[in-house]
């Protein structure tokens, strides 16, 4: 590694990371990228099949999103967005307008994930309160649910992993209700033959909360950072249907699932109801630019609207909301999500890549399940796949996969026993195969290594 590069690890405290096992694993220095690959100060070569943390939508240094960012650089990049507006926003929201669920009007912009859901649990709570119901001042969510790392969304997450440690600081009201467990189901059911008997502990929550409840928050159907656990559209229906009923907002995050990612512009769109919140980040921008936006059904935004004086306004704001040069990247990703026909193209690229999984490692017997929505292809691995034993976690089995794959030139990013593929859309056949061929050789690394210890 370059000496520069080197200092590194006297300088920088990573995300998410112990930075001990840098010891071990020294960060990898990307010097630049093109489409789905990177490559590192050393020339190495790594094909992204995570699109970067899930946010690169159309493959790296994409030039129409490139350009866009350029052009709008030479323009404005940046102005405060109170009482200031300019034209990126605007046509942005306009064109989100067209796509979004049926319902959802006006957008109110962030700069990250976890910042949008910080937005739409507080707006969630002020409406309530300005619409006569004081007393809705929790929040529901799913076990295993991730929405995010700051506090408030720490509060509606189901991870220990990373919120253990700060359970003291959470809000306690939250109630964490068993959601969809489709590879491990309870009633014994399998995807085909589910009808959401698993539903009922919703409903028995409700029963017991509803009248308290001001939103439930979901990953629509799929639970990303729990493993790309996958659940079905009925279950949104079942949840819309309920959240009626009790008066209860539904708080769609999709900051993951957004814009292509499981096969539909929005996850929501294959339940065919709308959330009243609904949260995106990520791909909003292609994962250029840090930008989110809450999105919001009309109700809510007039439940705000008043007089100054009657403080109804929602006081919340980012330094760089609506920052011009995120707007000028989203506008990018929708016209070429549109002119180019990407969704097509990903639902024919999402085919051949689950096929190609199933072919080479169907029969595997340590995979015990390769599911599948849009791109995003998981992979569980297994003990045994009768009793769908994970391994151990102090294996650190996805670690151990994620570095030898990454000296064969794969940023895979294993999820505790779950491998998953969620590349760019744009990604062809050529490189789909060589990741495949990549993974099943950094898989024989570790498993063929674990059998002889175990086995
Ligand atoms: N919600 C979901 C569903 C996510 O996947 C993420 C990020 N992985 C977040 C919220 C938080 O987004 P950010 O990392 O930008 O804060």
């Amino acid at each position: 590694m370059k000496d520069w590069a080197k200092k590194d690890l006297e300088l920088i405290w990573h995300p998410c990371s112990q930075m001990k096992d840098y010891e071990t694993l020294p960060p990898i220095v990307i010097d630049h990228a093109n489409g789905c690959y990177l490559y590192d100060v050393d020339g190495k070569e790594y094909i992204d099949i995570i699109s970067s943390w899930w946010c690169n939508l159309l493959g790296h240094c994409h030039p129409k999103v490139n350009e866009a960012i350029k052009h709008q650089l030479d323009t404005l990049e940046h102005v405060i967005f109170a009482n200031f507006s300019h034209r990126p926003a605007i046509t942005l929201a306009e064109r989100l307008k067209e796509v979004v669920p049926e319902g959802l009007t006006r957008f109110h912009f962030s700069d990250n994930g976890s910042g949008a859901v910080e937005c739409a649990l507080k707006m969630a709570f002020q409406y309530h309160y300005q619409t006569g119901h004081p007393e809705r001042q929790k929040f529901l969510c799913l076990s295993e649910s991730y929405h995010g790392e700051t506090i408030g969304a720490l509060s509606v997450g189901s991870m220990d992993l990373f919120a253990e440690i700060y359970k003291p600081m959470l809000m306690d009201q939250t109630v964490h209700t068993q959601g969809p467990d489709c590879y491990r189901c309870a009633y014994g059911k399998t995807r085909e033959t589910c009808s959401c008997e698993c539903f009922e502990h919703m409903e028995k929550d409700f029963a017991e909360h509803g009248s308290t409840l001001a939103a439930v928050i979901v990953e629509p159907l799929i639970q990303g950072c729990a493993g790309m656990k996958m659940y079905p559209p009925e279950y949104l229906r079942k949840l819309r249907e309920l959240c009626d009923r009790y008066g209860v907002l539904l708080i769609a995050d999709e900051i993951a699932t957004g814009f292509g990612r499981t096969g539909k512009l929005f996850a929501f769109d294959h339940a065919g109801v709308s959330p009243d919140i609904m949260t995106v980040s990520k791909a909003l921008t292609g994962g250029y630019m840090p930008m989110s936006i809450t999105v919001v059904a009309e109700k809510i935004y007039q439940a705000f609207y008043d007089d100054y004086h009657t403080m109804k306004a929602f006081m919340h704001s980012h330094t760089y909301s609506g920052n011009p040069l995120g707007c000028a990247a989203a506008l990018a990703v929708l016209d070429t999500l549109r002119d180019e026909h990407i969704l097509e193209k990903a639902e024919e690229m999402g085919n051949y890549l689950h096929d190609a999984l199933v072919e080479v490692l169907g029969n595997h017997p340590n995979v015990g399940e390769i599911r599948r929505m849009g791109l995003i292809n998981a992979i569980e691995l297994v003990t045994n796949k009768e009793t769908k034993e994970g391994f151990d976690g102090s294996l650190r089995m996805g670690y151990q996969i994620y570095k030898k794959a990454l000296d064969r030139g794969l940023l895979l990013r294993p999820l505790g026993n779950v491998i998953y593929f969620n590349p760019p859309l744009t990604i062809d056949k050529e490189t789909i195969d060589i990741a495949i061929e990549r993974t099943v050789q950094a898989m024989a690394d570790v498993l063929s290594l674990y059998s002889k210890i175990k086995i």
